[in-house]
C-alpha cells in the first residue's frame, strides 16, 4: 500500500475556495457592467436591449420585459467568468437567484435607502434614473453601483421629476418590438392588399347590379395598393 498515494479526492471536487467566488461575482459585474454600456451605445445591440427600455413606468413585472436576445446576452455575460474559471453552476447558485431576485428589486417602484451598503449594491431609485427617457448614459451596474463610480458613470439626481421610455422610433407594441421591422412589413403588405374602392362607380361596386348594368365584356377598374388591376 503507497504511503502517498495522493489525496483520495480529485482537484475539482473540491470546495471553491472563497476567494474564487469573490473572484467570480466581480468578473460577472464587471462583464455585466461593460456589456450594459456597450448595448446603450452600439446600434445593433441597442436593438435589442432597448426594449426593456419601453415601459414607461416601472413594476418588478418591467424587469421580465427584454428581447429573448438580450436576455441570453446577459446571461452569457454573468456566466461567462464562472464557465471561464471552471466554477459548476451549481456552486454559484445562491448567487445567480440572488441576482436574479435584485434584478427585480431594482426595478420596483420603492424607495429602498441602503445607506453605506448603496455603493455595493444598487436600488431601485438609482435604478430608475438609469431608465430615464432623456437620459440614459448613467447607473449601468444593476448590482455594483461602485462600478458606476469608478468608470464615471455614476448618477443619482436630487429630484426625480424625469418620464421613463426610451426616444426613437421604436415600435410601440411588445409583439413588433420583438420582431425589428415587424410592424413596417405589416404595414406594408396592408397598403400592398387594400382594396381602394373610391374609383369604383357606385353602379358597379354590387355584385347583382354589374351583370344587368355594365356591357358585355366590361370589368369594373380596381386599384390595389396604388396600382391599377385589368
Ligand atoms: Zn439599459
Amino acid at each position: 500500500m503507497a504511503l502517498f498515494a495522493g489525496p483520495p479526492w480529485s482537484p475539482s471536487q473540491l470546495p471553491p475556495h472563497p476567494l474564487q467566488i469573490i473572484l467570480v461575482i466581480v468578473l460577472a459585474d464587471l462583464a455585466q457592467y461593460w456589456g450594459h454600456r456597450l448595448a446603450h451605445q452600439v446600434p445593433l445591440l441597442w436593438r435589442f436591449h432597448g426594449v426593456h427600455h419601453t415601459s414607461t413606468s416601472l413594476d418588478w413585472l418591467a424587469a421580465y420585459r427584454e428581447h429573448p436576445i438580450d436576455g441570453l446576452y446577459s446571461q452569457l455575460l454573468l456566466m461567462g467568468p464562472a464557465a471561464f474559471l471552471g466554477v459548476h453552476p451549481i456552486t454559484i447558485m445562491p448567487v445567480l437567484v440572488f441576482r436574479g431576485l435584485w434584478a427585480v428589486l431594482v426595478h420596483c417602484n420603492v424607495r429602498l435607502p441602503l445607506g453605506p451598503l448603496g455603493i455595493l449594491l444598487g436600488d431601485p431609485v438609482l435604478h430608475r434614473w438609469h431608465h430615464a427617457k432623456r437620459v440614459t448614459e448613467h447607473n449601468y451596474a444593476n448590482l455594483a453601483p461602485y462600478l458606476d463610480v469608478l468608470f464615471g458613470t455614476h448618477h443619482r439626481p436630487e429630484k426625480e421629476d424625469y418620464r421613463l421610455g426610451v426616444e426613437g422610433d421604436f415600435p410601440r407594441t411588445f409583439s413588433a418590438q420583438l420582431i425589428p421591422g415587424w410592424q413596417r412589413a405589416m404595414e406594408a403588405l396592408r397598403r400592398v392588399f387594400t382594396v381602394d374602392c373610391s374609383s369604383i362607380p357606385e353602379a358597379q361596386s354590387g355584385s347583382d347590379t354589374l351583370n344587368s348594368e355594365s356591357p358585355a365584356g366590361a370589368r369594373p377598374e380596381m386599384r390595389i395598393g396604388g396600382s391599377t388591376l385589368e
